[in-house]
């Protein structure tokens, strides 16, 4: 049977990028060698690496002013790496709190300055995006967090700031058309829009770096990876292997204009089931909602069984919302088609039909 899967993230992503991860992984450019037994260093590794940024920053459409970069240990260990290359020694910051990952990102910048929370939406368990709030002049960077994978929401217009705007852009980097040139940092876990679990991007303003006074360890560095071009050390080909090939399909679709068009409808598809079916109700405040994470409840909690049971004939898996929020969450990555939001609305339409 078809699945469609709205994982959260690691998530769906085109069959192509598994089919050639898997060839591979058995035998790598016809080397008769494994892509998991090279050095990092073999010259098709490199080639590897060299498109995978060079892809990043086509699609993004990233300006001489910035550099792209690839590091482990996802977005949370950019967090801390914020602050180590952008919050001076004595420094302050400025967050936007949006949601469990912007709690995670302030916990970490904590440790090494002042933060200031500018805005928040912890009042209403995040289920909006504040607005019309200030940014100081006197911090060091604004960080705000793009889409709130949990809750739901996106921001649809970022805020004008007189000071460098850092961005955690991990469940909606290009899905979406950005001006990168606004930005003086955007970072991304790997494993939604971006390929495998295993890396993190960054793309940063270069002349922002340098001036924290911090003895920054080596590979916390940014600038350590924009020196090495990203091989400072050991890297982890299979995983930068496959966000070079999802990119190379994402190229393929007509990039971030075109699959950012295929996402509109998406959303606007499933949404508009929410709203007309009387057994959901959205959980995001309207205006803020995220075409990439949907999240709604059921109206009647006892009822929750046969919605899953509908769920699991129809082959749609990974529908269940994070345990803050609770009742489902659609998740509508790049990858996932079109027919699979419509067999969502199907069965909800379905459920409506048997017990609404
Ligand atoms: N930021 C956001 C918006 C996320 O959705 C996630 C994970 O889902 C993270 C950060 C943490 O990413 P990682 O698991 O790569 O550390």
């Amino acid at each position: 049977m078809k699945v469609h899967n709205f994982s959260a993230g690691p998530c769906i992503l085109p069959q192509v990028v598994f089919e050639k991860m898997a060839q591979a992984c058995l035998d790598f450019n016809n080397s008769g060698t494994s892509i998991l037994e090279i050095s990092h260093r073999r010259k098709d590794a490199v080639e590897v690496i060299d498109t995978a940024r060079a892809l990043v920053k086509d699609l993004m459409n990233v300006p001489e002013t910035h550099d792209v970069l690839f590091m482990q240990g996802g977005a949370s260990l950019q967090f801390p790496t914020v602050a180590y290359n952008l919050l001076k020694e004595g420094g302050k910051a400025a967050y936007a709190q949006t949601g469990k990952w912007a709690e995670n990102a302030i916990k970490e910048a904590k440790r090494f300055g002042e933060i200031e929370i500018v805005a928040s939406s912890k009042d209403k368990n995040y289920n909006y995006i504040p607005k019309n709030y200030t940014i100081p002049t006197d911090v060091d960077y604004f960080h705000c967090t793009s889409n709130n994978t949990i809750f739901g929401t996106q921001i649809k217009e970022f805020p004008n700031s007189p000071v460098p705007v850092v961005c955690d852009m991990s469940s909606d980097i290009l899905s979406r058309k950005i001006d990168v040139s606004k930005f003086g940092a955007i970072y991304a876990g790997a494993q939604k829009n971006m390929g495998p679990a295993g890396s993190a991007v960054a793309i940063v303003q270069k002349d922002l770096l340098g001036k924290t006074g911090r003895n920054i360890p080596d590979y916390l560095n940014w600038d350590t990876h924009i020196k090495k071009e990203s091989s400072f050390n050991t890297w982890p080909v299979i995983a930068i292997y496959g966000v070079m090939l999802n990119l190379q399909w994402l190229k393929e679709q007509g990039g971030v204009e075109a699959i950012a068009k295929i996402n509109t409808e998406k959303a606007e598809t499933v949404y508009a089931e929410i709203d007309r079916n009387g057994l959901f109700t959205g959980t995001a405040e309207t205006e803020d909602r995220s075409q990439m994470n949907a999240t709604f409840v059921l109206n009647n909690e006892i009822l929750k069984t046969e919605f899953d049971e509908l769920l699991k004939e129809a082959g749609v898996v990974s529908l269940a919302g994070h345990r803050d929020v609770g009742g489902y969450r659609a998740s509508m990555y790049n990858a996932l088609p079109l027919e699979s939001v419509q067999v969502l609305v199907e069965v909800m339409k379905r459920f409506e039909q048997k017990f609404g």
